[in-house]
């Protein structure tokens, strides 16, 4: 098959993202939800609180009764009862009186504050108060945190231990999310080799097999690596039979000339489609795209580096969208360069830098390393972007740093 000729990065993410994805759905218990992809919006059938509750250990009252209330010129309030926390109140709150309550315990019919009880003395059958209140101070009213019928949680959101919290608060023990989409990982080469065996000399072991997986496992996707396939059409098509199942499939290696058409042929031949080949940016360049079964299907270059950086920049977007995920925004931060970074003219170039903070600035510092070098990933926190149209950075610039996924 012919090598299609390069797109730019904006044509190859929109292709991308027109791509038709519909993820199922499951139910799955409240403390299996953290971090899985809300797949309805979440309303409470419950005022949340139900009943207004005390913020505060003391005496609920009605404001006016202690309107002017001082420490030298405090006013009695008769104490008409106590409500227990944990109890319906029957007590309604006559005029001049008020009533003992404890942190989060239901304030009685009638009262619009509660006084800490350090603002209190004891007087016989009564307490002086010594303060005046606000109206509605120390009371967390009905609905107030949590209205019946809103939308506490959207559809999309990814799940938070807080989240979490809210909706064990609303009665909500299991909860609708978007199934994990089941990911295929296959590496390619003649020459690599699993990670248990001693490679014979001449042989590396396997590199991104691992990443991968590891970078899609960290994003929600639930991985199957299916083995390395050898340099044929035959093998790799042998390999991509066994992800007939998955939602997504990614291939690595069989990228440099004379090897990149294993890859786009495999997939052709069983049916498939080759959407783009070969994107216009550095790293990353022989990176194929298509459709097989339906399925959206990756071809990532074998380089290590270049694998890496186009899983971060096409794969994950995509997988967001496979596991129903809305909103996602990219973790970047600001800084200022240390060095100057030159950069090829008509290519979009990801340049992985370090990061220190100086005096309050995020310093940036380029690693520029070959394709081949992985260990260059250990130091860095993130990669800057060098557009298409601009022929590099230069010293003192501010630049946008994309941090890596943990
Ligand atoms: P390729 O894209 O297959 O031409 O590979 C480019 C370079 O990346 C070659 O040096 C390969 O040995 C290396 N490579 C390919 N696949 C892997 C892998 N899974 N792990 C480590 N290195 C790889
Ligand atoms: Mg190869």
């Amino acid at each position: 098959m012919e090598f299609l000729k390069a797109i730019s990065a904006a044509e190859a993410l929109a292709i991308i993202s027109s791509f038709r994805v519909e993820p199922a759905t499951e139910t799955v218990a409240l403390d299996d939800a953290l971090h899985r992809i809300l797949a309805e919006d979440i309303l409470s059938a419950e005022d949340i609180p139900p009943f207004p509750r005390s913020l505060v250990d003391g005496y609920a009252l009605k404001v006016k009764d202690i309107q002017g209330a001082k420490e030298t010129t405090p006013l009695f309030l008769y104490v008409q009862g106590e409500i227990r926390i944990g109890e319906a109140s029957r007590i309604e709150l006559h005029d001049g009186k008020c009533v003992y309550l404890t942190t989060g315990a239901m304030v009685p019919e009638g009262a619009d504050g509660v006084v800490m009880q350090e603002f209190v003395r004891a007087a016989g059958d009564a307490v002086e108060v010594t303060k005046t209140l606000h109206k509605g101070e120390n009371i967390c009213f009905q609905g107030e945190d949590i209205v019946k019928g809103a939308v506490v949680l959207q559809k999309g959101r990814s799940l938070s231990p807080f989240d979490i919290g809210v909706l064990s608060v609303i009665g909500r023990p299991a909860v609708p999310v978007y199934k994990r989409p089941a990911a295929g990982v296959i590496s390619t080469g003649d020459e690599i080799v699993s990670v248990e065996e001693a490679p014979p000399f001449g042989k590396i072991r396997d590199i991104n097999g691992h990443t991968i997986t590891n970078l899609l496992k960290g994003n929600g996707a639930d991985c199957r690596f299916l083995g390395i396939g050898k340099d044929t059409v035959d093998s790799i098509a042998g390999k991509l039979e066994l992800a007939r199942e998955c939602d997504l499939i990614i291939l690595s290696g069989g990228s440099s000339k004379g090897q990149r058409d294993y890859m786009a042929d495999a997939i052709t031949r069983l049916g498939g489609e080759i959407l783009f080949h070969g994107i216009n940016i550095k790293p990353g360049k022989p990176t194929i795209f298509g459709k097989l079964w339906g399925k959206p299907v990756f071809g990532l270059p074998g380089h290590p580096n270049s694998c890496a950086m186009v899983m971060m920049r096409f794969v994950l977007p995509l997988v967001r969208r496979l596991k129903g995920e809305e909103g996602y925004r990219e973790k970047k931060m600001a800084g200022i360069l240390g060095t100057n970074v030159p950069s090829t003219s008509g290519v979009e170039e990801y340049v992985k830098v370090a990061v220190r903070e100086v005096d309050g600035e995020c310093d940036v510092t380029p690693i520029f390393a070959k394709s081949s070098v992985i260990s260059s990933f250990v130091g860095a926190a993130g990669y800057i972007i060098v557009p298409e149209g601009k022929d590099g950075y230069e010293k003192d610039e501010k630049v946008e740093v994309y941090l890596f996924p943990q």
